[in-house]
């Protein structure tokens, strides 16, 4: 396929830092084989274009874990039933095998394994860190790869657990680092390789890990070690960790979330910025009669009903289900895991294009509390968020009270000090003024604040607002309020608002003037 926009290979190792002006707004240094198409808070539809197996892989892109012993479901069927674009399995286990090995060497991974699309290898970091030193180089491990025709190789790097101490986080990532400077220089040919960015959960070491990646010539960039985090639910964690790892790759690299299977994190993962996702949750919690959801996991053994629309859902019952023999179970529940994870793919997709991303975040961080604390995280790193997201969308639902902490609100904050201002300020909740003691009014709508009845049309400002205001939307607007007084102190400013509760008053600064609408119709106010 001549067309396809060329991937740096090893032979190719100097066309790197070429620039592009795109959907970003802002110059970025560039991956070649990951164009980003559209972007909505941290989240990006992109296309990845996978040279070796002559395809270009739509991000998010959620990628089956096949195990090449047992197959819950095949690789053919993956790609037909479920529009699996790209899978991934795991290169130490072929080479462990002597006759899946020999297979694989002999035909090549698409014709083991029966499938077109792109694939992925895993080197067997995890099975090597679990079961023993490694006793294969990395130039071994990747020429493997190679030769049993993987499309996406993985370096042997060192998955740090979470929690360690700093020094053994920093050791063991120095030691990926120099097997990543090592897989840049072995002919990997128009195979694609993976950085794997570790660091624990140090932050920090995981930016300084980011940063190191991108400078190499590599290609893809997982996100690693963050399973032990998804287990134990510290989904504030996992994002601290991806976000490190986003401040050092930038925005143009793609990100894979290694390990990373359950549905109902996906559009939180996607918000910090990950296109690539693996699941063996699929395989695994069907193994185990787990029915997955994008609110949680259900056991079989509690349901009464199945919720779900896909194709196993609408044919059968639980009862029906719960008396086939333990292999169609499973087969069944997977193919039902796995119709859940990629309809959530699309609907993350058409929520990035609609420009609804962080509301769809907001539903999933209801289904569980430590789902919130992960969106709460995500919200902390409002600057990184802010970097993508684009200046106008759709219409800014406000859907919780942590709405009041998105991007938009930020953004809006910082621009009152850009508004050209006149001497004297009427800022209101209420209709505008004809009071001659104000030379303007303004509209004050929480969480945003105020601003120039002009832009009232314009996004985020056309907001849908409930009418019972929480107190974070209160509290952001007075921060509004304190961000455009401080900017202009020239100007008299009074504030005209519907019963703002004390404490969220003493963020107004003490030179603006009050005036309760609620109890004071008297002063400044017509229809
Ligand atoms: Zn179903």
């Amino acid at each position: 396929m001549g067309s396809l926009p060329a991937c740096a290979t090893s032979s190719d190792r100097t066309r790197r830092n070429g620039t592009f002006t795109g959907v970003l707004g802002n110059t970025q240094s560039m991956r070649e084989c990951f164009e980003i198409r559209a972007t909505d808070a941290g989240g990006r539809l992109g296309e990845l274009t996978v040279p070796r197996a002559e395809t270009t892989v739509e991000t998010p892109a959620l990628l089956p874990v096949i195990n090449p012993h047992l197959d819950t479901i095949e690789p053919g069927t993956l790609e037909t039933e479920f529009g699996a674009e790209m899978l991934i399995t795991n290169a130490y286990i072929i080479s462990n095998s002597t006759d899946v090995r020999e297979q694989a060497l002999e035909e090549g991974l698409h014709d083991l394994l029966g499938f077109d699309g792109a694939i992925m290898t895993d080197s067997g970091s995890f099975q090597l860190a679990e079961y023993g030193d490694i006793t294969v180089t990395t130039e071994e491990i990747l020429e493997f790869q190679r030769d049993i025709g993987s499309d996406i190789a993985t370096p042997v790097d060192i998955p740090t657990p979470p929690d360690v101490d700093r020094e053994r986080a920093e050791a063991d990532l120095e030691t990926t680092q120099e097997r990543l400077e090592i897989a840049e220089t072995v002919d990997t040919g128009d195979m694609l390789v993976n950085a794997p960015v570790q660091g624990s959960t140090y932050p920090d070491l995981r930016e300084a890990a980011g940063r190191h990646a991108r400078g190499t010539d590599l290609d893809v960039f997982p996100v690693g070690a963050v399973v032990p985090l998804m287990n134990d639910y510290r989904y504030d964690d996992m994002i601290d960790a991806v976000a490190g790892a986003k401040r050092g790759l930038g925005t143009a690299a793609p990100v894979h979330l290694f390990g990373a299977g359950h549905p109902m994190m996906f559009a939180l993962a996607v918000a910090m910025g990950c296109d690539l996702f693996d699941s063996a949750a699929y395989a695994l919690y069907a193994r185990d009669d787990r029915y997955l959801t994008v609110r949680g996991t259900r056991h079989l053994e509690e349901m009464t009903t199945l919720p779900c629309p896909c194709p196993v859902c609408t044919t059968s019952t639980v009862e029906e289900l719960s008396a086939l023999p333990d292999d169609e179970r499973e087969t069944a529940l997977a193919r039902h895991n796995l119709h859940v994870s990629f309809a959530e793919i699309r609907r993350i997709k058409s929520a990035i294009r609609d420009g609804r991303l962080l509301e769809l975040v907001e539903q999933r961080a209801r289904s569980h509390p430590t789902m919130l604390d992960g969106y709460r995280a995500l919200l902390e790193h409002g600057d990184l968020l802010e970097r993508t997201d684009p200046i106008s969308k759709g219409t800014f639902f406000y859907t919780s009270h942590e709405s009041a902490r998105r991007p938009e609100v930020r953004r809006h904050h910082d621009r009152l000090a850009r508004l050209e201002i006149p001497d004297s300020v009427f800022l209101t909740e209420g209709n505008t003024s004809s009071d001659d003691r104000y030379d303007a009014s303004w509209r004050v709508l929480p969480p945003f604040g105020p601003f120039p009845r002009a832009l009232s049309r314009t996004y985020p400002l056309a907001a849908e607002v409930p009418r019972r205001q929480d107190r974070a939307a209160l509290e952001a607007a007075a921060t509004g309020v304190r961000r455009l007084v401080d900017e202009h102190p020239e100007t008299s400013f009074t504030l005209g608002h519907r019963g703002w509760p004390e404490g969220v008053l003493e963020g107004v600064p003490d030179r603006v003037r009050l005036l309760d609408l609620t109890t004071d119709l008297s002063d400044g106010e017509e229809e």
